[in-house]
């Protein structure tokens, strides 16, 4: 069953239609582009998705279920995870805390002190950050770590409640190019071998073409076209308004 189905979506602020019958859909494992200069609705969308936005019409459904109207927070159960444009880690605490805390808040019934509550999820922090390349780092501080090693951990925390749809909306913003195409890479075989389905926006278009299966360009709220990453690159409407033909 397809994961993903995003129906007749539509969102304006005043008079800005920031998404316009916006469909699609996304199949588990498989890392879906959606690109789109500043301003065309990316974000929009994400947040709509992920439950920070309400959509004007439309709907949301996952594994066929309609989530539109569910809390950010229900769809997490639910399996939606997501990484923000700006790292979202607790500075304060050590890199296996941050994931160890993620652990413990996505699961309802771990309740009572944190402590002992948060030791019993440190080996499966430490499996996530040994998955990221991370394990080393574990008991450093966030506050210490390069701008690299952050989003890797928010990687590790998106993944701590067991995502079926991840959303990564500009997940690789501020990172040198080595650094976008490692933590891309990473995301896809992690995708494919947990069969997760990935939606990302990215400006890097190496690295886009690059990793998508499919992609989506969005242009003033509307998808102006769908396809791989050679039918897009091919696509004349796509050139001229985007690639910059
Ligand atoms: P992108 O992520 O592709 O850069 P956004 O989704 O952030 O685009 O924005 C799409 C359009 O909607 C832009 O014109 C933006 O100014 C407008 N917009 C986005 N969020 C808001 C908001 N909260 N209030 C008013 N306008 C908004
Ligand atoms: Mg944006």
């Amino acid at each position: 069953m397809t994961l993903l189905a995003v129906q007749n979506l539509g969102k304006s602020f005043g008079g800005v239609v920031a998404a316009r019958d916006v469909a699609f859909t996304l199949e588990r494992g498989e890392m879906l582009a959606l690109i789109g200069p500043n301003g065309a609705g990316k974000s929009t969308v994400f947040n709509m998705i992920g439950g920070q936005l309400r959509p004007d019409h439309g709907a949301i459904l996952l594994d066929g279920q309609a989530i539109t109207a569910a809390s950010p927070q229900a769809r997490f159960r639910k399996g939606v995870g997501r990484t923000f444009q700006v790292a979202q880690t607790f500075l304060s605490m050590t890199v296996v805390e941050n994931v160890q805390m993620a652990l413990v808040s996505c699961h309802r019934e771990a309740q009572g002190l944190w402590k002992p509550t948060r030791e019993h999820y440190r080996g499966q922090a430490l499996e996530l950050l040994a998955l990221m390349g991370m394990a080393d780092a574990a008991d450093r501080s966030c506050s210490a770590l390069a701008y690299g090693d952050v989003k890797r951990v928010e990687l590790a925390i998106a993944l701590a409640g067991g995502p079926k749809l991840l959303l990564m909306d500009e997940p690789t913003a501020g990172m040198a190019p080595r650094e976008r195409a490692a933590l891309m890479d990473l995301t896809s075989s992690i995708a494919a071998s947990r069969q997760i389905g990935v939606l990302f926006t990215e400006h890097d278009m190496d690295v886009v073409f690059g990793h998508a299966a499919r992609v989506l360009v969005l242009l003033r709220g509307e998808i102006i076209a769908a396809g791989s990453p050679d039918e897009i690159r091919q696509n004349p409407r796509v050139r001229q308004a985007y690639l910059g033909d």
